[in-house]
């Protein structure tokens, strides 16, 4: 793996302190971080930070597409460290959990909204929400057991 200077010569940036800290913070975190856990890791070496200048340079990773951000249905919105891999989900609203959806799947909706809108999708990081089987079933049998009730 490049190291964290490296990778910002290579995308760029200059590789200040702080921003090799974030990179390197934010390719150690496993899975989707916030904003706020990245800024608690980083303020263990620069206390006087800010949590809107990790925000800041988040941003700044994301439109390099090194990171990207999605709304999960929680309070903050979710970065993920990707460096170029697209990857989306399937979150289910009812037990919360998620699948990984490959970007491979988003290829034809792409396709489909260039030749019917003519319309460039960026879909780097996106969520679905739904009912994951599991709980379609799960509803779909009390919506049964209901019925029953009712004849
Ligand atoms: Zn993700
Ligand atoms: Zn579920």
């Amino acid at each position: 793996m490049t190291n964290a200077v490296q990778l910002l010569r290579e995308y760029g940036l200059r590789a200040t302190p702080q921003r090799i800290l974030l990179v390197e913070v934010a390719r150690n975190l496993p899975g989707h971080f916030t904003a706020e856990g990245v800024f608690e890791r980083m303020k263990e070496t620069y206390p006087t930070l800010s949590v809107v200048s990790v925000y800041r340079g988040l941003e700044t990773l994301r439109e390099l597409g090194l990171v990207t951000r999605t709304e999960l249905g929680g309070d903050a919105a979710a970065y993920e460290w990707t460096e170029g891999e697209r990857h989306h989900h399937l979150i289910c609203t009812n037990c919360g959990c998620q699948t990984d959806l490959d970007d491979a799947e988003m290829i034809e909706l792409r396709q489909h909204l260039l030749t019917r809108y003519g319309f460039h999708a960026a879909i780097d990081h996106l969520a679905i929400f739904g009912l994951c089987s599991f709980c379609a079933d799960e509803q779909n049998q009390r919506l049964i057991a209901a019925q029953d009730q009712e004849s």
